[in-house]
């Protein structure tokens, strides 16, 4: 079962026919399920995993400080600076006109001008 829920984690290539549900819907993630396939992890890759697949984002200041804990940063700048790195690293930055393509309609995608990113704000 854990290697099924693993499979939800993955970003492409999921057999939906293979999860409970079948194919007439997208399964969900939920917290639980997350939690069952990351058990064994050590705290920093579990909250991690937490909040990109569940999107659990009230533990990104309990990751933020240990990571910086762990890399001695001890400077309030530093824990701001990890939030938003936690940030860069669990949003999927996929352009949603485009789907990562860098395309549209045979030409260059104007709302990432082709790189299939979100532009920068
Ligand atoms: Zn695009």
């Amino acid at each position: 079962m854990s290697e099924n829920i693993l499979a939800l984690l993955a970003a492409k290539g999921i057999n939906y026919k293979a999860m409970e549900g079948g194919d007439k819907g997208v399964p969900q993630i939920t917290s639980a399920m997350v939690a069952g396939a990351c058990a064994g992890l050590d705290r920093i890759p579990y909250l991690l995993v937490r909040i990109k697949y569940s999107g659990d984002f009230s533990v990104i200041n309990e990751l933020a400080e240990l990571i910086c804990r762990r890399n001695d940063y001890q400077s309030t700048q530093a824990r701001h600076l990890m939030r938003a790195a936690i940030y860069e690293v669990v949003s999927d930055n996929i352009c949603n006109f485009c789907n990562g393509t860098g395309i549209t309609r045979r030409t260059k995608c104007k709302s990432c001008d082709g790189t299939g990113h979100k532009p920068r704000q």
